[in-house]
């Protein structure tokens, strides 16, 4: 029996979760954590608690998606008592992504923008795509949900990585977001970022690459939060019993050989 905990347990992926999780009979949610206000998940009776070190019951995997700040919170406490952590939570900055990779040398980790295995199928063709388009103009189109709360979206930063690992070159250095008023003309080299917020759109992710008199179109839609659950529990799976290390999702789904 593999025992979980959820970060974010009453959050639109925390019930996600909940769900899918209750789908293996190996699996068994023993507590969570989460801030008060909105509903638990329906028949959820483990211990939930605000903050992760307030837990007196010990997971296994910890299943983390909820807010920068919490996760920092839950990696202190996840090293202290060797628990593995799958994090799907995004917009973390520098020192957040320093905190994870130094949090990997002692617990096992996965941290990953996006659980979709089809998001993961697309960063791959979009770095081949980059490499063999090196001159055509890469424009990542995201749109999200009205209460999503960080821009560009972590997989459209994902697939601007890919891009950049496929060019060779820094996404810092050619990363252009949030065009608005005089901008100039277009930076050869550059990566545009543009974001949609609005509704109740689950996700959805466009790479453009933009040449004289053709334009080629990499895509993917998610109908349904569901395929991030079910790529998460997946990996809690996986990662349960792993030595310390920060694994990728491409190791975890074994898509190393696209
Ligand atoms: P949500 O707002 O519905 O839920 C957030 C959860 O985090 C809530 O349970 C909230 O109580 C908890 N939380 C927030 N701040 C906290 C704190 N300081 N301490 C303890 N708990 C705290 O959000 P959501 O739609 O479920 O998304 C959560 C995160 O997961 C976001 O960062 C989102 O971008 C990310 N996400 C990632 C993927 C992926 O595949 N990696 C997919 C969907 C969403």
């Amino acid at each position: 029996m593999i025992k979980v905990g959820i970060i974010g347990l009453n959050g639109r992926m925390g019930h996600m979760l909940w769900q899918e999780c209750s789908r293996y009979e190996d699996l068994k949610i023993v507590c969570g954590v989460c801030k008060a206000g909105p509903a638990l998940p329906q028949g959820c009776e483990v211990e939930v608690k605000e903050q992760v070190s307030e837990l007196k019951t010990l997971p296994d995997v910890f299943i983390d998606f909820s807010r920068p700040e919490a996760t920092l919170a839950l990696l202190d406490f996840a090293c202290e008592h060797k628990i593995a952590v799958v994090i799907g939570t995004t917009g973390f900055d520098e020192a957040g992504k320093a905190r994870i990779s130094q949090a990997a040398e002692v617990i096992p980790v996965v941290l990953a923008a996006n659980f979709s295995v089809g998001v993961n199928v697309l960063l791959s063709l979009v770095e081949k795509a980059a490499a063999i388009l090196a001159d055509y103009d890469l424009e990542i189109v995201e749109a999200h949900h009205k209460h999503k709360v960080d821009a560009p979206s972590g997989t459209a930063l994902a697939i601007g990585q890919a891009a950049a690992a496929g060019r060779k070159v820094e996404l810092k250095d050619v990363m252009v977001s949030g065009r608005d008023g005089i901008t100039g003309e277009r930076q050869p080299g550059s990566i545009g970022f543009a974001a949609i917020r609005g509704g109740d759109i689950v996700g959805e992710h466009q790479a453009l690459f933009c040449g004289e008199g053709e334009r080629v179109e990499l895509g993917h839609i998610a109908t349904s939060r569901a395929i991030f659950a079910q790529g998460a529990v997946k990996t809690a799976r996986w990662l349960f019993g792993k030595a310390p290390k920060l694994y990728t999702l491409k190791e975890v789904l074994g898509l190393d050989r696209l």
